[in-house]
């Protein structure tokens, strides 16, 4: 049945405040079932009306869905009485959760207005080994840039990504004002520590259109640990591997590596 149909029925008016728009066209979904295997267990994220959650289920051990829409996650229990439905948060779900169920794969079609929390909860957090999710296709494009934003730089870090497929805007009820995209992230092992990465990007891309060596020297989420200053040291006293008068934006991941590993190199040079 058509979701606008179905949330008739149900008397429910789709929520902008929730991201709620319900796929209504499935062919993008297609080219990353194969991904799926039959031991994983999976949590979907905002199932919604369990449009993804049909294609999924057969495909894996177990799903288990979380859903936010009080109104949705009692729709949900009904219609997939076999399946666990969590009325919940995404964003209040603990690591505990995850792995006390063994919860190796992650989907979801974003609600588009909490997707860089979700990516941190599911790759900083909670660890998973693999992400599939419908994202905004601009949000792709930029986690997907070889430099310029310092969200590709830090995912870079851990996940390896690929956009599998576009999600046209007509194949959403209601339709949204922009396309979307499927993205698989498989997670890597860092080259680095996860929280000096991220420091040294907050740092670099601290105030708009400054040098390095100027965000560096006055931004403030390098005041109060240990290492940021022996980094504001450094910089200070040695020849830098790169010139610091250059903006974040333009660094690619590789000299961001350069930079994190001549900062931490605690033989000064
Ligand atoms: N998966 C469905 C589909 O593809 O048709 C719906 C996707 S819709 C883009 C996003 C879904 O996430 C909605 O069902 C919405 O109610 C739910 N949602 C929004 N915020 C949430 C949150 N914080 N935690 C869990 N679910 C949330």
């Amino acid at each position: 049945m058509h979701p606008a149909k179905i949330l008739a029925e149900l008397g429910i008016h789709p929520a902008k405040a929730l991201g709620q728009n319900f796929l209504v066209e499935f062919d993008s979904i297609l080219p990353w079932i194969p991904q799926l295997k039959p031991d994983d267990t999976v949590l979907e994220i905002g199932p919604g009306l369990g449009g993804v959650t049909n294609f999924v289920k057969d495909h894996v051990k177990k799903i288990i869905l979380v859903e936010k829409d009080f109104r949705l996650a009692e729709y949900l229990k009904k219609q997939f009485p076999d399946i666990d439905v969590l009325r919940e948060d995404i964003l209040n779900i603990k690591k505990e959760f995850i792995t006390n169920h063994q919860i190796n794969v992650v989907i979801g079609n974003l609600p588009f207005y909490i997707t860089t929390p979700i990516l941190e909860k599911c790759f900083v957090q909670w660890g998973i080994s693999l992400g599939i999710f419908g994202v905004q296709k601009e949000f792709a494009e930029r986690l997907l840039a070889s430099h310029g934003n310092s969200l590709a730089i830090f995912f870079s870090q851990l996940a390896n990504i690929q956009k599998v497929s576009s999600i046209p805007a007509n194949a959403f009820y209601p339709k949204p004002k922009v396309d979307a995209s499927w993205i698989v992230m498989e997670k890597r092992k860092p080259a680095v520590d996860i929280k000096r990465w991220e420091l040294l990007l907050r740092g670099s891309f601290w105030g708009k259109r400054k040098s390095l060596k100027n965000a560096f020297l006055k931004n403030p989420h390098w005041s109060s640990q240990k290492f940021t200053e022996s980094w504001k040291q450094k910089i200070l006293t040695y020849p830098p591997p790169l010139d610091l008068n250059r903006r974040a934006d333009s660094l690619s991941v590789e000299e961001f590596l350069i930079l994190y590993n001549w900062l931490n190199d605690n033989t000064n040079k």
